[in-house]
């Protein structure tokens, strides 16, 4: 494009980066910055200057000055100074929230982390006998006196866990599913495409709405590998149904002599009906049904670090630690430090409390409605008009795909800002430091106090003060 004299003009006007890194030197802002991050800033600052004026933009003659330089190299060295990974307080009320990080580790868990992994460890190394050890030894014993199975391991997340028995017992093989279960769990998970991926031949029997153990029985032939059932997760057919217990599966599976597979998806441990929530089938009653192979996540209901955990007969987690996939979707030390301290927690007894996921799905509401008062009365104290609070009535919800029916009665605020649009307040406190996710229904922010932690809401407070200074 031809450049027109004023454009020339401005273009020489532009300082080079030596000058600006001179101005910067004198700036205290930029003391503790590291040279090529000061570096890379100043050079995209008169880079997209020069864009600019390239380009044909509007530029004012005062943004090659260096008040207007400075403060643009300011913003962007702030931009790259901040991490990327932030924490942030989640209002949603979503307990495991698959966009939020699912679950926060345990205190035990994060303690862990550290210690296994600021050190050298026994990580495969057996002590007693002074040889290679296994991975999972440290997790086996426990997850076994916890789910009742004879053997157990995990791996990176339930997805490879359901990947790697499917390619172990299935590949080449048939794997009878019921229609009713051919599940999406959201994103890039679909049961008939890990299927596909794996290599297991899909052979879906019955209907939508019902599937009979007949429908197995007459399925099941020379070529086929597994009878896998899977947890609908997130969703649930109501009306004329029918499914197949387990133990209808397990018995077809001993009398035809093929493995029966189970993807609980969520997976728990606890029996959540007595704090007012449906039964939840735990890992135990499945393994009690007599599955062979027991699938669950680390981080949904379990509320641990992202895992997949495989629990079942010792042939059969044999067979898995075989398979070369197994290397492929390990665990690392940083993972099984967490998991470990987590699955302690359970045999301790002392999961409800610890676990912040167990902590938030069975926090009763007079708790959550005492901190929904307290961040009411705080917002109410910022004494300045044209804040609309109101205490609200919710319902929160499990998420992570378990208990999709389950409404957890909670408490929060609504908020409004006069002339200001929900869509505004709501981007304004997503871009919050720490970020603030809440939802918007009917006209409000709302804010769920279930899944916010008590000392979080004074940061709550602050962040709606500073949006109301704009
Ligand atoms: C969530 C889920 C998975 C995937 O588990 P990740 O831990 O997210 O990999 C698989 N199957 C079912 C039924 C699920 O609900």
């Amino acid at each position: 494009m031809e450049i027109s004299g004023k454009q020339q003009q401005l273009l020489q006007k532009i300082p080079g980066v030596d000058r600006m890194l001179e101005i910067a030197g004198q700036d205290i802002f930029f003391e503790d910055i590291p040279k090529n991050v000061l570096t890379d800033s100043i050079r995209a600052v008169l880079d997209s200057l020069r864009h600019m004026i390239r380009s044909g933009e509007e530029v004012a003659e005062s943004m090659s000055g260096d008040t207007s330089l400075l403060h643009q190299i300011k913003l962007r060295v702030t931009e790259s100074m901040t991490y990327n990974l932030l924490p942030l307080i989640n209002a949603s009320g979503v307990v495991v929230h698959t966009n939020l990080g699912r679950s926060r580790l345990a205190e035990e868990a994060l303690e862990n982390v550290k210690r296994i992994s600021a050190a050298y460890s026994n990580l495969e190394f057996d002590l007693r006998k002074g040889v290679r050890g296994i991975r999972y030894s440290c997790i086996e014993e426990l997850l076994c006196r916890l789910t009742g199975a004879e053997a157990a391991m995990a791996v990176n997340n339930n997805a490879g866990a359901v990947l790697l028995c499917l390619d172990t017992f299935s590949r080449g093989k048939e794997a009878i599913v019921s229609r009713g279960e051919l599940v999406e769990i959201g994103g890039s998970f679909r049961i008939p495409d890990v299927m596909a991926k794996s290599g297991a031949l899909l052979k879906e029997v019955g209907t939508t709405n019902r599937t009979h153990i007949r429908d197995y029985a007459s399925a099941v032939g020379e070529n086929t590998g597994l009878l896998l059932k899977v947890h609908m997760s997130n969703y649930s057919i109501v009306g004329f149904t029918a499914s197949v217990s387990l133990e209808k599966l397990v018995a077809l599976g001993k009398q035809c002599g093929i493995p029966v597979m189970e993807d609980l998806g969520s997976g728990t441990l606890i029996d959540f009906s007595p704090f007012g929530m449906q039964r939840e089938p735990t890992v135990q009653d499945s393994v009690k049904a007599g599955a062979g192979i027991v699938t669950f996540s680390g981080d949904k209901l379990l509320g641990g670090p992202q895992a997949g955990i495989i629990a079942g007969k010792k042939e059969f987690i044999a067979a898995l630690r075989k398979n070369p996939l197994t290397r492929a979707l390990r665990l690392d030390k940083m993972t099984l430090a967490a998991l470990e301290s987590t699955l302690r927690l359970y045999r301790d007894g002392k999961a409800l409390e610890h676990i912040p996921t167990l902590r938030m799905l069975t926090r009763p509401l007079a708790e959550i409605t005492r901190d929904a008062e307290e961040l009411f009365r705080h917002l109410n104290g910022l004494g300045k008009t044209g804040l609309h609070t109101e205490l609200m009535n919710l319902q929160s919800r499990a998420g992570g795909g378990a208990l999709p029916l389950q409404e957890l009665p909670s408490k929060g605020v609504g908020i409004k800002i006069h002339g200001m649009s929900v869509n505004r307040l709501e981007k304004g406190m997503r871009e919050n430091s720490p970020p603030l996710i809440g939802r918007i229904e009917n006209d409000l922010l709302i804010l769920d106090m279930r899944t916010v932690l008590p000392e979080e809401i004074r940061k709550i407070v602050k962040a709606v003060r500073r949006m109301m200074q704009r």
